[in-house]
């Protein structure tokens, strides 16, 4: 028999090879689970092993970081940002790291550039209600198009979770994260799609990040680290993703049900969440797979 692990929440069970939980999480807990004797296991390709690792250690808060208000960390106030070069937004401390690692890579031959930075409430809302809508695509871990209609409600909400955030919880909301490429590697009319295959290895933004991997390994990257580098069964790996852990961290640990249920009842129109009952009714177990980041994991290192 094949035994292997996976994370559970403390109070879930696997049903059907699907975590659920029936009260608060508080934590992950490993459990042994027979892949072969779950079929679901496999389709849902949720269950890939976690790998601890450290912090990194450049991680420490940055001086002058500001500890961001309710609406700013949902993505509502834009007022903590600023603006860097190709007309992105960021926070502050962020964007003086991000341009000594862009100063870095070129010293190495990359022209590090970034593909979509802060993105706002309203934003994220629209991508969010486009997908559950049928209007925009949604993909599974293959690139291939999902047939939406043919999914219950509660897993529409999961695939559309694996690659996209809810409004309110993207990363992208705090000025901490963004996503990258690499300029040098393409004609300057080339269109960044930020698929697996640009980034892996033999792709054509393979050696920025072999390039990134190396730094976030000696405790060179200028703070800035994977929060999707691996599968942990929640968002789909996004080796584009970097994070600035020293800023991020705060946004990252104030997070959660709470905050969200606050932000909707505040900014949402009562039809403004396409899918909001199926959301609301697990939430605390969707931020605990999809949002949260346990905070001794850097998958990078
Ligand atoms: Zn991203």
């Amino acid at each position: 028999m094949v035994v292997s692990f996976r994370w559970l929440p403390s109070g879930g069970s696997l049903a059907n090879g699907c975590l659920s939980a029936r009260r608060p999480l508080s934590g992950l807990r490993k459990v042994r689970y027979c892949p072969a004797s779950c079929p679901r296991i496999k389709r849902c390709r949720e269950s890939l092993p976690l790998v601890p690792c450290r912090v990194p250690e450049d991680a420490r808060p940055p001086r002058g970081v500001a500890v961001l208000s309710a609406d700013q960390l949902t993505g509502v106030d834009e007022s903590h940002l600023v603006e860097v070069p190709g007309g992105h937004r960021l926070c502050p401390a962020v964007a003086g790291d991000f341009a000594a690692l862009q100063r870095d890579a070129a010293a190495a031959g990359f022209d590090l550039r970034i593909a979509s930075g802060f993105r706002s409430f309203e934003r994220q809302r629209a991508i969010w209600n486009a997908k559950a809508g049928g209007v925009r695509t949604v993909h599974d871990d293959r690139g291939r198009p999902l047939d939406m209609a043919r999914l219950a409600p509660g897993e529409q909400l999961r695939a559309i979770l694996r690659f996209s955030a809810l409004p309110g919880a993207s990363r992208h909301h705090w000025g901490t994260d963004l996503d990258v490429y690499d300029a040098a590697a393409v004609a300057a009319d080339y269109r960044v799609q930020l698929t697996p295959g640009e980034v892996a290895d033999d792709g054509v933004f393979g050696p920025l990040h072999r390039w990134l991997d190396a730094r976030m390994a000696a405790g060179r990257s200028r703070g800035f680290y994977r929060p999707y580098g691996v599968d942990r069964g929640g968002v789909a790996p996004e080796r584009w993703h970097l994070s600035h852990a020293g800023s991020a961290r705060d946004c990252e640990s104030r997070m959660g049900g709470r905050l969200l249920r606050d932000c909707w009842r505040r900014h949402l129109a009562p039809d403004g969440l396409l899918l909001r009952g199926e959301i609301e009714a697990e939430l605390e177990m969707l931020v605990a797979r999809y949002v949260t980041v346990p905070p001794d994991w850097c998958p990078a290192r």
